[in-house]
């Protein structure tokens, strides 16, 4: 087998992990400090993330929260709507055109997600890690700190990043709680001693520990061996991927240059100078010109890396660049191939009956089944009753008094007790007849319509059978 840069049995950096040596222990990875256009773009990008991830639970909708994901009591609000367990075909909907979105995303884009939006990626590599910079300085700083004795200054740099560390674990933690189980009782967990609200106590402290472990030691492996999305990059990326990419046709050969030699004779070699710039600012320590691999989160670091070697020689930019195999190979980039235009037909189709289902969605949902075991009762000599059981869904935050009538002026509901007033997103049950004229029946089964009201406002029309002696 033959890499891009032409050499034999170069797929061998296949056959293991950059992160682990060949004893199965882990290599610490210290990337370089990176910098350049991207980086800093990836900066701002972050910052705003960063400031909706963590003010999005502050943000109220007439005194209720605009998002809360409050799976463990069923109660999911999203921009301000309520979904209760009876819109579960919409979640279900939702989360099968977001699966389609992110394949033809990933089709189009590989790992683009991963570099620029992932919360795993934006919190290690710009607000973690630039913490451990600050600190500890940069990689080679960090690599000789670690390998020195234990003076005041290592306690001093050490316990200082593993507070940060923790300070900021805790944070994150509060955060992902206040999006279960909303900002207010979140606040009152703080507000009360441990032993008043152990449960809520306790799972603060287990995601603590979790986000500490994960951003001060699991860190890469997150990406490159544990997150599932990443495994799928086979699968769901090919030639036309746009991707960081190493343009080997312009790379290869490669071959250090003196620095006399600056800049660089444009003979002999290929533009890649062997500086290894690009591997040393990885933060899964791959070798981008080995070719498009599993571990690369598309961080852009090795892009900004290479972009100012290239300055620095005089050499053009974007020798690692965003590209596909096809647009290095061909220099044409291909978007809209069969698969790309396939998978989007898909998703505008689960699009548009998204937003048609969620346009239908009423704030009340009735159930209505005629009471089992029961056929018909004959009230008078013009008159026969069906009885029947209903459950009322109430999905707004308010509490609804509901009223139910039937939509024909052959017959009458009765309801068996008062009409119900629905807390709000619960469920309220009961029963009422249906009493009809004999003379408007047109056989044993008749079609019937029970329509829900809310005070004026019809909600809910609810079709259901009556039956007569025929
Ligand atoms: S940074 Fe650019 S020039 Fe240096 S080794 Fe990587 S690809 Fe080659
Ligand atoms: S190869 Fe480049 S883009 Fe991919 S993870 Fe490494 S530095 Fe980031």
């Amino acid at each position: 087998m033959e890499n891009h840069s032409g050499n034999t049995d170069t797929e061998k950096y296949r056959d293991k992990i950059a992160t682990v040596d060949e004893h199965g222990r882990r290599i610490w990875i210290y990337p370089k400090k990176p910098k350049g256009y991207f980086y800093n773009l990836r900066t701002y990008v972050s910052w705003g993330l960063l400031a909706i991830l963590f003010g999005l639970p502050f943000i109220k909708v007439n005194g209720e929260p605009l998002v809360l994901l409050n799976v463990l009591e069923r109660n999911l609000i999203l921009f301000g709507i309520h979904f209760t367990p009876q819109d579960f075909h919409l979640f279900v909907f939702a989360m099968l055109t977001l699966i389609v979105f992110i394949v033809l995303f990933t089709v189009i884009f590989g790992r683009l997600f991963c570099g620029w939006v992932c919360p795993q990626t934006i919190f290690m590599e710009m607000v973690f890690r630039k913490i451990e910079y600050w600190i500890e300085g940069d990689a080679n700083a960090q690599r000789r700190l670690n390998k020195a004795p234990w003076t005041k200054e290592k306690i001093f740099k050490k316990v200082s990043k593993h507070l940060f560390f923790v300070l900021i674990s805790i944070l994150i933690a509060h955060t992902f709680l206040s999006y279960i189980v909303g900002v207010d009782q979140v606040q009152e967990i703080i507000s009360q001693s441990p032993m008043t609200n152990l449960g809520g106590f306790m799972a603060m402290v287990i995601f603590t520990a979790a986000f500490y472990f994960v951003f001060s030691r699991l860190r890469e492996q997150v990406c490159t061996t544990i997150c599932p999305y990443g495994r799928l990059q086979g699968v769901l990326t090919d030639k036309n991927t746009i991707l960081v990419s190493y343009d080997f046709i312009r790379g290869e050969p490669r071959g250090k240059i003196r620095k006399k030699e600056i800049p660089a004779p444009t003979v002999s070699t290929g533009d890649c100078v062997d500086c290894t710039l690009c591997v040393q600012v990885c933060p899964t320590g791959i070798d981008i010109r080995d070719g498009v691999q599993l571990e690369c989160v598309n961080c852009t670091a090795c892009m900004d890396a290479c972009d100012a070697v290239m300055d620095k020689i005089g050499r053009q930019k974007g020798l690692i660049r965003y590209d596909s195999l096809n647009g290095i190979e061909s220099k044409r980039k291909s978007i809209f191939t069969p698969r790309v235009l396939a998978y989007t037909a898909v998703l505008l189709i689960l699009m548009v009956s998204n937003i048609a289902m969620l346009g239908s969605r009423s704030d009340l949902e009735a159930v209505i089944l005629r009471t089992p075991g029961m056929l018909f009762q004959k009230v008078d000599e013009n008159h026969i009753s069906n009885l029947y059981n209903f459950q009322i869904y109430n999905k707004t935050n308010r509490s609804l008094e509901v009223l139910l009538k039937l939509k024909s002026a052959d017959g009458e509901l009765k309801m068996v007790g008062k009409s119900p007033v629905v807390s709000p997103t619960s469920m309220s049950e009961g029963a009422f007849f249906i009493e009809m004229n004999r003379s408007g029946l047109k056989g044993r089964k008749n079609k019937v319509i029970v329509q829900i009201y809310a005070g004026e406002k019809l909600m809910d029309e609810v079709s259901t059978n009556f039956f007569g002696p025929g």
